[in-house]
């Protein structure tokens, strides 16, 4: 191979809000001070990948999106400390943060003043051969889970299980988790390993067996059945962990809350109706709930590889990027699409 062939990688760019995934080579990116550069083995693709893809947030084009990135320490640069080529990695939507802000001293890092870096939307992601990251927002990645195990659980498994980590619901509690896709199949495992009565909201009849492998107690069909009503027989819940992306999905079932319950919102719907009456009565909340940074991620990968949490994933090579991202879309993936760099 020519040398300047070694110094190439390829990439899977968006070059304007809603055109297509265009595969090229462009030069390996240098690390700059406090950045670490990954040689990519698997990224997973997000609903988030649509802000990218089509341009819902102020983005500067061309991108190169994907903020579920597991890899290898290729190189590090000027000032980087605790990293060393070779060791595994991951990166998540967090893209990293100043560490000196009032918000970073307080320790809410995802709510950084100074600056904000996100994975795939303000710096090139993970649907590449190689990426570059600041340093404070790369995870450590277990032996014992593989590239395509980990990659989905940089986003989908992160924002799950970090929600119900937070979500104040105690062993025993009754947590629903609303929707059965990419986070919400996570999510159900998440919270019966943690101890919840687990109760599982999908579309259709279909989805009941699965929701009973993956830990559930019981599945409410959605279709058929009223998850509002449901929840209530059952007690109401301490948590409805909303992971859907349709607002009236969210709003049939917020009625299933039990007094103190929290409403917690992962999906990115327009908007949802719910009733202050409901709120004030039974002192419920509607929370959402940001993702997490990369130490949540390692604590996230932890927790996944001892209680034996996995995502359910589709394997595609890179060049296969715009058919993964359309399965996902129309919501065809079972259940998360990984991407693989050859
Ligand atoms: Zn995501
Ligand atoms: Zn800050």
């Amino acid at each position: 191979m020519a040398p300047w062939n070694m110094s190439k990688m390829r990439v899977m760019q968006v070059s304007r809000p809603g055109g297509p995934f265009e595969m090229l080579e462009r030069p390996i990116p240098e690390p700059g001070a406090g950045e670490i550069r990954i040689k990519i083995q698997a990224c997973g693709v997000c609903h988030s990948d649509s802000i990218t893809k089509e341009g819902y947030m102020p983005i500067e084009y061309p991108r190169v999106p994907g903020h579920e990135v597991v890899g290898v320490v290729d190189a590090t640069g000027a000032g980087v400390m605790g990293w060393a080529a070779g060791e595994r990695a991951g990166v998540g939507w967090n893209g990293g943060y100043c560490g000196y802000c009032d918000a970073c001293r307080r320790g809410n890092f995802f709510a950084c003043q100074t600056a904000t870096y996100v994975t795939g939307i303000t710096s090139d992601g993970g649907y590449a051969e190689y990426m570059v990251a600041r340093s404070e927002a790369v995870a450590r990645v277990p032996e014992g889970l593989s590239p395509t195990d980990a990659a989905p659980l940089m986003c989908a498994g992160l924002t799950t299980y970090n929600a119900l980590r937070n979500s104040g619901a105690v062993a025993g509690d009754l947590v629903a988790v609303l929707g059965l896709g990419g986070l919400g199949h996570l999510g159900v495992q998440y919270a019966a390993k943690m101890g919840f009565h687990t109760v599982a909201i999908a579309r259709g009849q279909d989805k009941a067996e699965l929701a009973g492998k993956l830990g559930a107690a019981q599945y409410i069909d959605s279709r058929s059945q009223d998850p509002a009503a449901e929840l209530k027989k059952l007690g109401g819940a301490k948590v409805i962990l909303a992971t859907v992306t349709a607002g009236d999905a969210m709003g049939a079932a917020i009625g299933g809350l039990g007094a103190n319950g929290s409403f917690m919102v992962l999906g990115a719907a327009q908007s949802m109706t719910v009733s202050p009456l409901q709120l004030l009565l039974a002192r419920q909340s509607v929370k959402g709930w940001y993702s997490g940074t990369a130490i949540d991620s390692q604590d996230t990968l932890a927790f996944s590889l001892q209680a034996d949490v996995r995502s359910m994933n589709e394997v595609l090579p890179l060049e296969r990027a715009e058919e993964g991202y359309q399965r996902m879309m129309k919501g065809d993936a079972r259940f998360r699409v990984v991407l693989t760099m050859g």
